[in-house]
């Protein structure tokens, strides 16, 4: 076997997989990847296939693996295998042949093989923080009893991971800050974020992302999720965690002590400082990230999120006090209303109103079971389908 890193990157056709492959691409000497997986996106698979050569290709819809498998005929990356359905993910996170997974794959369809990786020892690096925010308990206790590593990709949890003390454990710790933009709509009018547009609410000010995160990010969902995943990653509970809206997206998050010190991580919105920060920890190397020039940054702001103007915000606070059940019910329900409001079906406004129909009646506890997670997962799905059709 090679003595390089073997790595498998679920979703390499996203934004996170296709800045992760450029990261990569800067360390040959040390990386070598082993398998790529895409949904539907053919041409960019194939583009990946071609310059990474790896072993497997995974593509969970069955005609594109098709399509992929006829396109590399013939071409230098022949030799890697294509496989497809969504058991094959599961199969290329957990092989023994892989050192690290980039968990990449946007929603709840990231969950098994994320999970399968854990389970099976290895370093993730999770971006799919849905996956976290389904099955916190059940995933962190993977990662503990498995020996695997969990490297947070998401900018903010990066920085506070790289602001804990040495150990990552909570000694001195008295709150985490989280911070965040506050999107597209941080200063527009409350009551004409009724009309908002898909074009508008997909155009990040800072990041440059798929579109499911960045309605997301409009709705503060993102922020809502991401105060969920904190809570897992770190042993925290939520009154831990205060979110600071920063409009410049430049401190990326900070750990307050009781002594009064705040370590901040600072640096250029680009994701592949996360990226290389994961595949190099505990050592560092060149992310393709022009530093921070001070002199241009013309100012920092800092802000108090305003829950009138994102109820997404509250509503998560809400589930992840009342339990797991909840957390799967928030995640699924809003992956149903923002695929609805990207269909041009609902209104922005009515994301947050299917979402709170959906937390009305979900279970308290949590699941400690996978089969249990899965079930409130689709039951939710349901029944913010059934909501919309009621609307229609
Ligand atoms: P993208 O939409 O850009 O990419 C999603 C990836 O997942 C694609 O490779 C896509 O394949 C694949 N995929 C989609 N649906 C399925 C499915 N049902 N089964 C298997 N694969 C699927 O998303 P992002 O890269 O923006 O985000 C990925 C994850 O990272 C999300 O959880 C997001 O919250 C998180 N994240 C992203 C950040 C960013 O800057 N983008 C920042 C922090 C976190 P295909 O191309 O074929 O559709
Ligand atoms: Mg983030």
């Amino acid at each position: 076997m090679s003595s390089k890193t073997s790595i498998t990157i679920l979703g390499a056709t996203g934004s996170i997989g296709v800045s992760t492959l450029d990261v990569i691409s800067r360390h040959l000497d040390q990386y070598t990847v082993f398998a790529l997986t895409a949904n539907t996106h053919v041409e960019k698979l194939l583009a990946q296939c071609l310059q990474f050569k790896p072993h497997y290709a995974v593509m969970v819809d069955e005609a594109s693996a098709q399509q992929l498998s006829q396109l590399l005929q013939g071409t230098v990356a022949e030799e890697t295998k294509v496989l497809q359905g969504a058991k094959a993910l599961e199969e290329v996170a957990s092989s023994e042949h892989v050192d690290y997974v980039m968990a990449a794959i946007v929603g709840a369809a990231g969950l098994l093989p994320s999970l399968a990786a854990a389970q099976s020892g290895k370093r993730v690096l999770l971006a799919n923080k849905e996956a976290l925010v389904m099955s916190g308990q059940l995933f962190m206790d993977a990662i503990r009893d498995n020996h695997a590593e969990l490297l947070p990709i998401d900018s903010e949890h990066n920085a506070i991971f790289q602001s804990m003390p040495v150990g990552q454990n909570l000694r001195g710790v008295e709150k985490i800050l989280l911070t965040g933009s506050g999107g597209p709509f941080r200063n527009r009018e409350i009551d004409t974020l009724h009309a908002v547009t898909v074009a508008e609410a997909v155009a990040h000010p800072n990041w440059d992302m798929g579109k499911k995160i960045s309605v997301d990010s409009a709705t503060m969902m993102n922020k809502g999720l991401e105060v969920i995943e904190a809570c897992w990653l770190f042993a925290v509970n939520e009154k831990q965690i205060q979110v600071v809206v920063h409009p410049q997206s430049t401190i990326h998050s900070m750990v307050s002590y009781v002594d009064g010190s705040v370590i901040a991580q600072l640096g250029n919105p680009d994701m592949r400082t996360p990226i290389a920060y994961s595949l190099a920890w505990p050592e560092r190397m060149d992310a393709g990230v022009e530093s921070l020039d001070f002199f241009d940054l013309a100012r920092l702001d800092f802000e108090q999120p305003n829950f009138e103007r994102f109820p997404c915000l509250r509503l998560a606070y809400e589930a992840h006090r009342a339990g797991g059940y909840a957390s799967i019910a928030l995640n699924a329900s809003n992956e149903i209303a923002v695929a609805a409001f990207l269909q041009g079906e609902i209104l922005f406004t009515q994301i947050p109103q299917m979402i709170e129909h959906c937390l009305a009646d979900s279970p308290s506890g949590t699941p400690t079971h996978i089969n249990e997670i899965l079930q409130q997962d689709s039951h939710s799905r349901e029944k913010a389908l059934a909501w919309k059709l009621d609307q229609a």
